[in-house]
C-alpha cells in the first residue's frame, strides 16, 4: 500500500480563499483517487504533533499557529508513484519557485501559507495517513 498512497492537506489559507473545490478538481484531474477524506479544524496540539519532525526548525511555531488557524481538508490519495507525482502536481514549497500550472503556483501566497501539503516519502505517507485516518476509513 505504502508505495501507492500519499497524504495531502488543503491548508487553512486555501480553505479560507474558497479553493477546496478548485484544488480537489486538480487532484482528480491529475489521476489521483481519493481513498479517505476529512474536513476538520486541528487544535494547536494536534498540528504540533503532525509537524513534530520540524520541531527544531525556526518556523515551527509559525507553522503550528497557521495550521491550527482554521479548518483543513485531509485526504489520502492513491495513484501509482503517488508521492513523487503529487509533489510534481503541487510544485515547490515556495510558490515563487513553483512551476506554472502547479497547485502552489495557482493558489499559494507565501512559503508558509502554501495551500497544500504533500508527503515527502512513502514511509511518511503511511505515517501521515494513519495520523489522520483509521485503516477502516481508507476505502
Ligand atoms: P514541503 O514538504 O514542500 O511542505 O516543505 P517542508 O517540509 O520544507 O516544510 C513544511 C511546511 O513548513 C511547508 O509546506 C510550509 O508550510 C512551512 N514552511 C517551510 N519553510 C518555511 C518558512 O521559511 N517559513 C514559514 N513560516 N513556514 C515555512
Amino acid at each position: 500500500m505504502a508505495t501507492n498512497i500519499t497524504l495531502t492537506m488543503i491548508k487553512p489559507d486555501a480553505v479560507r480563499a474558497g479553493n477546496i473545490g478548485n484544488i480537489l478538481k486538480d487532484i482528480e484531474a491529475g489521476g489521483f483517487r481519493i481513498k479517505a477524506m476529512r474536513y476538520y479544524h486541528m487544535s494547536k496540539t494536534v498540528a504540533g504533533r503532525f509537524y513534530e519532525v520540524h520541531a527544531e526548525r525556526p518556523f515551527y511555531g509559525e507553522l503550528v499557529e497557521f495550521m491550527s488557524s482554521g479548518p483543513i481538508v485531509a485526504a489520502v490519495l492513491e495513484k501509482e508513484n503517488a508521492v513523487a507525482d503529487f509533489r510534481t502536481l503541487i510544485g515547490a514549497t515556495n510558490p515563487k519557485e513553483a512551476a506554472p500550472g502547479t497547485i502552489r503556483a495557482k493558489y499559494a501566497t507565501s512559503i508558509g501559507e502554501n495551500a497544500v501539503h504533500g508527503s515527502d516519502s512513502d514511509e511518511n505517507a503511511a505515517l501521515e495517513a494513519s495520523f489522520h485516518f483509521a485503516s477502516r476509513d481508507m476505502i
